[in-house]
Parts: structure tokens; sequence; C-alpha cells
């Protein structure tokens, strides 16, 4: 290990394999890839289920088996891992300050970082729900890393919160393992969740998802016994006189997924209030220069495969910053989501610098049916794309190319929206 690196990848999952792969093949010869786990892969090391991999390598993949084959490229040479390794500051001039058990305290001093450090879910303690804090309640990760990776049941009477995808895969999961699933409930009256992931893990094992329902109350004071769920009105407040109990031994929360950014505020980076990951431009760098960003640090994704290019993106910048081969800044246009869109990334654009195809990605912010993702340069409409259902659980993405922005020279702004059919 050395005391000075071009490019640090800060998390060795897949975002953090996919930049470093692109920026060796760009040419960097210096990259560290940082990861606190004992073992690159990231969370796909405890995603056994199938469905990785479909658009980058046509093949059904699990999760550990799209992640080796990232690993093996990455592995092939020109690249340094720390491993058990946590990152516990990146400073604004790119001063990486590590701990490890082997090391102790160490300072690499990086010419580019790109931060890639995924999420983490949202606890307990974010929800309010009444009751004692009995054993049994368990966030869906954590369970599914008890189940695939240690080998343990959590329970065998289940009830899940929230319909988000690790929610979906754990009731399949935990069925498939013996247990009882009785229910998802979720708050929303849509679902968080990939639909292809409501059918195969929901329907076709009979588990009924409750939309508009929540847990009003856990009962149990060593181990839950009961939770209690209600309907809930369109302001989300529980509905009395609809409450049902559900006697069960395991609570599993699927409610919700938190960029991982606390070293991303300690190096200043600005962050967007929507997606809670740094706003980045064209080349996905943060307001930070050389600070790239890319996985879900920077929002939540659905596919991994879109985790891996937009990775992809961020480590061929981040080798253009070191090798200095990046074109000076002309000017940033916003690109504004208005109109059931919620967000996009990136926020910006610099026409002079994009590729020549850019992929914008964004999520919409409920359910719509036969729907047009109009894209707007000033006040023309450029782009008018049919969709026949939108969900906030899937992303969206729209191409837009270097030529069409090149035609419009003095654009002020990209609007993103959503239209009637
Ligand atoms: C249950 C579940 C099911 C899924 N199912 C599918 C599916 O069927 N198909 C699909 O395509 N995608 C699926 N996904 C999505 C996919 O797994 C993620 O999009 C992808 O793993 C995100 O990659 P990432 O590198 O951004 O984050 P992660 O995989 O979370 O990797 C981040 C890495 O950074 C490390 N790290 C964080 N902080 C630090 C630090 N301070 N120092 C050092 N290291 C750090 C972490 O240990 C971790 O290894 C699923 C995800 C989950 C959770």
């Amino acid at each position: 290990m050395k005391a000075a690196y071009d490019i640090v990848a800060v998390g060795g999952g897949p975002a953090g394999l996919a930049a470093a792969i692109s920026a060796r093949d760009a040419g960097c010869g210096s990259i560290l890839v940082i990861e606190r786990d004992r073992e690159l892969g990231g969370i796909l090391n405890q995603c056994i289920h199938n469905g990785f991999g479909l658009i980058t390598f046509d093949e059904e993949l699990t999760g550990p088996e799209y992640a080796a084959r990232f690993e093996e490229q990455a592995l092939s040479g020109g690249i340094d891992f720390m491993l058990d390794t946590m990152v516990i500051d990146v400073s604004a001039d790119k001063l990486v300050t590590v701990v490890s058990r082997a090391e102790g305290l160490v300072q690499i001093q990086a010419k580019a970082v790109v931060l890639a450090m995924g999420c983490r879910e949202r606890p307990r303690g974010a929800l309010n729900i009444p009751g004692f804090r009995p054993a049994g309640i368990y966030s869906a990760g954590t369970a599914q890393r008890l189940v695939n990776i240690e080998g343990f049941m959590p329970g065998r009477e289940v009830v899940i919160l929230g319909s988000g995808d690790i929610g979906l895969i754990m009731a399949r999961r935990m069925t498939l393992e013996g247990a009882h699933v009785a229910c998802v409930a979720e708050l929303m009256p849509y679902s968080g969740g990939l639909k292809r992931n409501i059918v195969q893990c929901l329907d076709d094992f009979g588990i009924p998802l409750l939309l508009s329902h929540t847990v009003v109350r856990i009962e149990g004071q060593k181990r839950v016994e009961a939770v209690v769920i209600a309907e809930v009105d369109g302001r989300g407040k529980p509905i009395p006189g609809t409450e049902v109990t559900y006697p069960c031994d395991t609570l599993l929360l699927s409610v919700g997924l938190i960029p991982e950014n606390e070293l991303s505020l300690s190096a200043g980076v600005e962050l967007s209030p929507v997606t809670r990951g740094p706003v980045v431009n064209e080349i996905l760098e943060t307001n930070i220069p050389g600070i790239f960003a890319a996985g879900n640090v920077l929002h939540v994704h659905d596919l991994v495969d879109y985790v891996s290019q937009e990775a992809a993106v961020a480590g061929r910048n981040a080798a253009a910053f070191v090798a200095g081969n990046l074109d000076d800044e002309v000017g940033e246009i916003p690109l504004v989501a208005t109109d059931g869109i919620r967000y996009t990334v990136p926020q910006s654009i610099d026409p002079s610098r994009m590729a020549d195809e850019l992929v914008v990605r964004f999520r919409v912010g409920n359910v719509y049916e036969n729907r047009y993702i109009s894209v707007y340069f000033d006040d023309e409409r450029v782009k008018h794309l049919k969709r026949s259902i939108l969900a906030p659980g899937e992303m969206e993405q729209v191409k837009l190319k270097k030529a069409e922005l090149a035609a419009k020279p003095g654009l002020k702004t990209i609007t993103f929206k959503l239209e009637e059919a």
C-alpha cells in the first residue's frame, strides 16, 4: 500500500469496482479500492437470488455471480485493494483517512476520489411505531445477511412492513426457508419495489400485499408476539376501527434506503435534498473538483446494471481529471425535474464536455398510467416518450445526444416533466 494514489474509490461494491476498472482501462496506473468489509462485492454478496446482469451480460445471474465477474476484471491487475479497512474521512483536498486492524490509522493522498459507499436501510427509530423494543425486529437487509451469509433464521412467523425490493425478496426467501409470511404492509397506495418482484416474490407464493396499511402497534416485551396493522387514509393516518392483529415472532422492516453520505458531507460535497446523494454534473463530478460519485451513494438504483454503467462513467472521468484531459467547463445548464418527476441525475450538463450520448436517470413520485415523459429545451419540447405505466419503484432514463444540445446554443434550462397522453 502506497501513501499516494491517483484515484481512490471508497467502497468495493459494484460501483467502486466498475469505477476502478474503467479508470484503469482509460489509462490510469495508480488506483486503490478501499472496502470496509472482508470481501469485495458489496451488497451483492448477500443477494443470492437471480435477476442480476440481464442488461450487462444478457444472462440472469445471482448477486455473487454478477459481483464475481467484476472482481475478476478488477483483480486482473493494475488496481490495489485494502479490505477490512474503513474510510473515516475524505477531505476536500482528497486526503483519505482510513483505519484498519492490520494498518492502524493511515492517510492516503489521492488526486481524484470516487465515492461509492452505497446506502443503508432506514431503521425502526425513524418510524415512530409505538410499543416496546422486543427482540425479533430486523431490517430486511439484516435478515437477508443472517439467512444467506450467516446461516441463521430470524424467525418462523413473519410480517413485513414496507414493500421495497429488499422486503419483497425477503418475503420469498423466508418462505423458501420454511417460515410463514403473513403479509407485506405498505403505507403508500403503491409498492416501492419492482413489478417483477411483486409478481415473483409475493403473487407466486400467495403472500398478500396490503397497500395503504401500516403497523400501528408492536406487542410483546421480550420477543415480538404480534403486530397490529391498520389501514391508512390519504394522508397516511391510521383509520380507527380497521386494526387487525397478526400474531408473529418477527417483524422485518423494508422502509427505505438512505445513501451513505457522511464522508461526502465532511468533504464539503453538496447533497440533493431529494436523492440525499451528491449533486453531480454530466461527468458525475460533485461540486468539489476531482471528487466523483456513483452507485447507490449517488441515488438509490433498482438494477445493478445501471450502477455499473454509471460508475464506469465516473471512473473514466476521474482518470481524465487526473491526466488533465478534461476540457474546461464552458457553462453548466441546470436540469429541472417537475410535474411528477422527482429528480434527475445528473443535475446539470455542460454540452461541451458531455459524452456523445448522456443517460439521464430519474424516478417519478407516484404511479401514473398513460403518460409522456417530456423533455424541454427552454420552451421547446424535444422529447415526448409514451409510457403505459410509471411507478416510483422503477428508475426511468432518457438519453440526450451531444448533437441535440449543440444545435441549441444559448440554452438556459432543460426541463423533465410528465404530460398527460
Ligand atoms: C436485497 C436487495 C436485492 C436486490 N436485487 C437486485 C436484483 O435483483 N437485480 C439488480 O440488478 N439489483 C438488485 N439490487 C440492487 C443492487 O444490489 C445495488 O444497486 C448495488 O449493489 C449497489 O452498488 P453500490 O456499489 O452502489 O453499493 P453497495 O453494493 O452497497 O456497495 C458499497 C460498498 O461500500 C462499502 N463502504 C461503505 N462505506 C464505506 C467506508 N466508509 N469505508 C470503506 N468501505 C465502505 C460497503 O461495505 C459496500 O461494500 C438489490 C439490492 C438489494 C439490497
